[in-house]
This record gives structure tokens, C-alpha cells and sequence, in this order.
């Protein structure tokens, strides 16, 4: 069993964890290390990033970097939503230029390489299990890495970008506190396989349906996602998981389906769950949690990378602080993450009240009272 001393040791390389490690770069605090449990090989989701995260990405000083890459320029997105036409917003509009659809593992590789690049510690396929705090300093265990053997990490701060395991903040007692869950239920394609329009390459194309919603956007590579979010107890009644109905159900949308031109079977589904919820607390002495680790936001926001992204850019001051003696901008930062998920309460109500064709059906009535209930919870639970 080996042993190391660091500053800090942040749980998680996704979007979160590696914005969080070059912001502390940024800062000077070089004594760092990255723990993440996979190889980066197995499917992910979440696609869409809106212009603004260019701001971001120049904010960690890799945007030159991401431009290099090869991700699929957004310009903007239809949405039959409330209406049965498709209304249309267009990133022209946007100062900040276009969006992207990114090749979602590639994403994060590339992060993580940038991370290595400042010659920050990563350890890939290294698996957190286990913390133990004296007065001094965490102690972390963990499982796998390059020789399979246990390893033992000190340090003086811990960061939580494990997502929504939120494993490192469990140690601490925090829980999150949902509001609601949708589960998505994607397909990718291969291009050649659809006869799709070109004229929607370049845009997301989103389209309410009685019993939740699709989406559907091109990815780099020739390929195309297309995914239905509904409720747990919709997508098992209707059997959603199978390849047939959920072929069916796309078929029948009005807009979606002659994008699409559906002429073959994905040849494999995955599901995912999508819940809105806020970590309670979201940081504490010598820790803190970031990204979906902190808040998970309804896929429908598109906003899960930039928060993260975000995220990692307002912990590293917090933790900066914190490791002079001040804890004030650890407080600071505990605060903000409860208000602006406030705010994205209040945005995801507005979206989803502006659908009414289908008030009465089950999906759309649940999504108004989640929405409602949970406003007034979230208020006091971050006071
Ligand atoms: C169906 C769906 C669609 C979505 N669509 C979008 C979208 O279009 N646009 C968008 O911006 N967002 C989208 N999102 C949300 C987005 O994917 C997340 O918000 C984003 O990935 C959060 O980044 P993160 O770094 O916080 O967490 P993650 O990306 O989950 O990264 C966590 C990392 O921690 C590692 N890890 C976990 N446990 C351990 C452990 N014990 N030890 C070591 N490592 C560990 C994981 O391997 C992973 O690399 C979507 C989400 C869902 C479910």
C-alpha cells in the first residue's frame, strides 16, 4: 500500500473534476491529484453545450485547445413545445457565436489530458472506497489503478466530482434531496443508416409528446442520438426499453420522425436516470462537492457540462481560501450552489408550464407539481 500527501485530492475526472484541478492550477496550487475509477471507454451521455461555454473554456485557458478538436458545431435548436409547430432559436442571435454537439467521450478525454498536460497527478482506473478523517487530514482509499493494487491518498482538502454518487460527500452525511426524476431512454445511429435533412445537422431538434419528450442531435463521427425522457412507470408500462416500441413511439412523433426518416433499428439502447437534485450540504470543513455532485439538473436545461464546468472555475478560489485559513469562501461557495439551483428551478417550472396540450396526462401534471412543491423546499433547505 502506497501513501501521498497532497493539498488536495480531487474524486471524479468528468467535466467537473478536471475544470476543478486546472482552476487550481490556475491558482498555484500545484500539489494536486485527479482519481478517476474508469478508462474513459464505456458510452456517456449529455451532448449539447450551449455558445457561453466557450467564456468557459477560455476562463481555463483551453479553448485554443477544444477549438482543435473535432466536435460538431451547434447553431441552434427547433422545439415543438406547446405548440405544434416547430419554433426555432437560433445561435446567430447569441454573441457568443455557436454551440456544440461533442463527441461526448473524446470531451472528456481531452479534459483529462489537459489536466496531465499541467503535470497535475491523474490516476486512472484508481476507484475512491473509502475516507477516514483525522485532525490533520483525509485519508482516502482506493481500489484499482495501473497495478491493481490498493493505494492510500492524504490530503488536506477532498473534492467530490464523482457525479451523482456523490460517494466522497456521503461520508460526511450530505444526501441529496430530489425534486424529480425522468429516465432517457437514447439511441445512437449511424448517419448513412438514416435518410436524415442535412438542413438539421448543425441543430438540436426537441419535441414534446403526450407522454414526456425526444430529442435528437448529430454527433460528430456521423452519428445521431435520439432519446425519450419520460417517467419510470411510463417507459416499463409501454416496454420503452425494447428496440421495437421505442422504434414505434419515435415513429410516431410529428416532427422527429421525419428528420429522422427511420429506416433501421438502433442497434442498442441505453438508459439513463435524469434526476433535479441539490446535495445537502454541498460542502463542509475540508471538503466540498462539485458538478453533479453537488446538483444534478433535468437534461432538458442542457446545462450539466457548463455547470460543471462552472463549478470547477468557483471551487478553486473556495479551496484556495481555505487552504490559507479562511473559510469564507467555502461558506460563500455552499451558498451559491443552493441559489443557483434556485434559479434553475425556476427556469425548468417556466419551461415545462409552457406546454398545456397535454395537461391532464400523468407525465406533464407530475412535472407541474414537482416543479410547484419542490420551489418553496429548495428555498429553506439552503438557508
Ligand atoms: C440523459 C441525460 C442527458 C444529458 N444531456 C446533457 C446535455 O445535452 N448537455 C449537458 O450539458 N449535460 C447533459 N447531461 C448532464 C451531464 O451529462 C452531466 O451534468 C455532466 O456529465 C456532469 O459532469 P460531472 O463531471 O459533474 O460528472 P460526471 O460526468 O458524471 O463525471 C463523474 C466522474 O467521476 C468518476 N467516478 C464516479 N465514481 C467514482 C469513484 N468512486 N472513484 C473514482 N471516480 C469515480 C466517473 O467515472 C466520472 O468520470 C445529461 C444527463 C443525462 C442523464
Amino acid at each position: 500500500m502506497s501513501s501521498h500527501l497532497y493539498d488536495v485530492v480531487i474524486v471524479g475526472g468528468g467535466p467537473a473534476g478536471c475544470a476543478t484541478a486546472i482552476a487550481l492550477h490556475q491558482l498555484g496550487i500545484t500539489r494536486v491529484a485527479v482519481v478517476e475509477g474508469s478508462d474513459y471507454s464505456r458510452v456517456r451521455i449529455g451532448e449539447s453545450i450551449p455558445p457561453d461555454t466557450r467564456g468557459l473554456f477560455s476562463r481555463l485557458g483551453v479553448w485554443q485547445a477544444f477549438a482543435g478538436q473535432n466536435h460538431q458545431r451547434c447553431l441552434g435548436s427547433y422545439s415543438c413545445w406547446g405548440s405544434d409547430n416547430l419554433g426555432f432559436n437560433d445561435f446567430l442571435f447569441n454573441p457568443r457565436g455557436h454551440g456544440w454537439h461533442l463527441d461526448r467521450l473524446s470531451f472528456d478525454r481531452f479534459l483529462a489530458d489537459e489536466v496531465m498536460l499541467r503535470g497535475i497527478d491523474f490516476l486512472s482506473g484508481a476507484r475512491f472506497h473509502q475516507l477516514n478523517r483525522d485532525r490533520q487530514h483525509h485519508t482516502i482509499a482506493l481500489t484499482g489503478g495501473k497495478s491493481g493494487e490498493k493505494q492510500q491518498l492524504n490530503c488536506r482538502f477532498v473534492v467530490d466530482a464523482s457525479g451523482r454518487s456523490a460517494s466522497v460527500a456521503r461520508c460526511f452525511g450530505a444526501r441529496f434531496k430530489t425534486q424529480d426524476t425522468l429516465v432517457c431512454v437514447a439511441g445512437f445511429f449511424h448517419r448513412r443508416e438514416l435518410e436524415t435533412d442535412l438542413a438539421l445537422q448543425h441543430m438540436t431538434l426537441l419535441e414534446a409528446v403526450e407522454h414526456g419528450w425526444w430529442y435528437s442531435a448529430h454527433l460528430p463521427g456521423d452519428r445521431i442520438i435520439a432519446a425519450f425522457a419520460s417517467d419510470a412507470d411510463i417507459i416499463l408500462q409501454q416496454q420503452l426499453k425494447q428496440p421495437e416500441n421505442w422504434h414505434r413511439a419515435l415513429a410516431q412523433t410529428r416532427h422527429l420522425s421525419k428528420a429522422l426518416s427511420l429506416a433501421k433499428l438502433p442497434l442498442r439502447l441505453h438508459t439513463w436516470t435524469a434526476p433535479s437534485a441539490l446535495l445537502n450540504p454541498p460542502a463542509g470543513e475540508a471538503w466540498l462537492a462539485v458538478g453533479d455532485a453537488a446538483s444534478c439538473y433535468d437534461p432538458i436545461s442542457s446545462q450539466g457540462i457548463y455547470k460543471a464546468l462552472l463549478g470547477g472555475l468557483n471551487a478553486a478560489p473556495a479551496i484556495a481560501g481555505w487552504l490559507k485559513g479562511d473559510s469564507r469562501p467555502l461558506e460563500h461557495y455552499r451558498q451559491s450552489v443552493g441559489e443557483v439551483f434556485i434559479h434553475y428551478l425556476e427556469q425548468r417550472a417556466y419551461f415545462y408550464q409552457l406546454e398545456q396540450r397535454w395537461h391532464q396526462e400523468a407525465f406533464w401534471q407530475k412535472r407541474r407539481i414537482a416543479c410547484g412543491i419542490y420551489q418553496d423546499e429548495a428555498a429553506t433547505a439552503v438557508t
